[in-house]
């Protein structure tokens, strides 16, 4: 496949859409028309760096809105799609599922209308060449117990709200290569980390509290085991996917590094131990740390077997776990500016615990 000369990235300013971009202007020729409607999760200046650049493009748009992107289609013509626009946090899914409905699946059937209108207007190489790339999540698979991985082949087997949404996402995007010959390509990917990562999550939250000296609340008895990607390593993933994926073809993205949310948390007191101001009394943050309630329907384990896209297109993950939460905590030491405000303006407090009803989150 031809390298897409212009790239429609949605969700663009959120944690890894903002990286698929920052990666897109430094490191290819790819012309980039962010489409994203800058709901809370938006990621404030992490986009910054590309703002000055001719080869940028922004449009605030809600990819729900069908009129929008049909204008957006014309304006930029774009050779390729990614998909990253989501509503992305489990706890949240749990108190408030609409949004995640609303946009997860309705605005991923909206987007996929939207680019099989495109396509009609696409000729010889360029129809051939163009790609509509979902980027999904490896929860659609459900919980791993002790054993196993998810591959390609693992049947879905969403738990929460957000990762039923994302299943549903995933089968349109099938559906509309299918039935309709959308150029389709996906990838799954584990849990991401790094700079510009929303201070609600796990990793940033754990690194603002223990900075801060606050209590660590972690989930259940702190077990349940993930697998953690570098975010500049899953956007390079996405980029060999976009542009060297077989049309049709699924991906599944890890960095083989499995940890317990326990080990995670202890890991980042130690590094906030060694590079930041010592708390009162000289304690270790490990004292800080708290067992809290566990999330409802907390999924056990999730484990990614990513032998495809390292022997099909060659993609392996630059940082381990060690060389990417020290250089993620010293980030967010150094660019505080960046996530008070947000951290300010969202609060800091426990969602998703499964109290807050059927209502619609803010
Ligand atoms: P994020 O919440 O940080 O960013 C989402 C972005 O989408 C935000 O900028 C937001 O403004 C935008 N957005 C939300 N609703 C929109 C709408 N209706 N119209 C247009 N824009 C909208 O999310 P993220 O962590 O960067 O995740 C990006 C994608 O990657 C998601 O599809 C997610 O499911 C997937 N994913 C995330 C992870 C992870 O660990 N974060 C792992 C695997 C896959």
């Amino acid at each position: 496949m031809a390298t897409p000369k212009t790239v429609l990235v949605t969700g663009g300013a959120g944690f890894i859409g903002s990286a698929v971009v920052r990666l897109l202007i430094a490191e290819t020729d790819a012309r980039v028309v962010n489409l994203d409607k800058l709901t809370y999760a938006a990621s404030g200046t992490a986009l910054r760096s590309v703002e000055d650049s001719d080869r940028y493009a922004f449009e605030q748009a809600d990819i729900v809105d069908a009129a929008a992107l049909k204008r957006i289609f014309e304006t930029h013509d774009p050779d390729a799609v990614m998909h990253l626009a989501a509503e992305s946090h489990v706890d949240r899914s749990i108190d408030g599922p609409e949004d995640f409905i609303q946009t997860n699946i309705v605005g991923t059937f909206r987007l996929l209308q939207a680019a099989r209108q495109h396509l009609d207007t696409l000729e010889g190489a360029r129809r051939d060449a163009f790609r509509f790339h979902h980027i999904s999540t490896d929860e659609v698979f459900g919980s791993l117990g002790d054993d196993g991985m998810f591959t390609e082949e693992t049947a879905y087997d969403p738990r929460s709200p957000y990762s039923a949404s994302k299943a549903s996402s995933d089968h349109l995007v099938r559906a509309w290569g299918e039935t309709f010959g959308l150029p389709i390509v996906l990838s799954n990917c584990s849990n991401n980390y790094g700079p510009y990562h929303f201070p609600e999550k796990l990793i940033p939250l754990m690194i603002i509290k223990g900075l801060r000296g606050e209590p660590l609340p972690v989930y259940g008895d702190g077990q349940n085991v993930r697998d953690w990607l570098y975010v500049e390593d899953h956007a390079r993933a996405l980029w060999t996917v976009l542009s060297r994926g077989a049309a049709g073809e699924s991906y599944n993205i890890g960095g083989h590094n499995e940890m317990s949310n326990l080990a995670v948390v202890e890991t980042i007191c130690d590094l906030l131990d060694r590079h930041a101001p010592a708390l009162s009394g000289g304690r270790s943050r490990r004292e800080l740390i708290t067992f809290v309630t566990d999330r409802p329907g907390h999924d056990f384990r999730y484990a990614i077997d990513a032998a495809k896209i390292e022997r099909d297109l060659g993609w392996t993950p630059r940082e381990t776990f060690e060389s990417g939460i020290e250089k993620t905590v010293r980030w967010y030491l150094e660019n505080e500016g960046w996530w008070q405000p947000l951290a300010a303006r969202t609060g800091l407090s426990r969602v998703g615990t499964g109290a807050a009803g059927t209502g619609k989150t803010g």
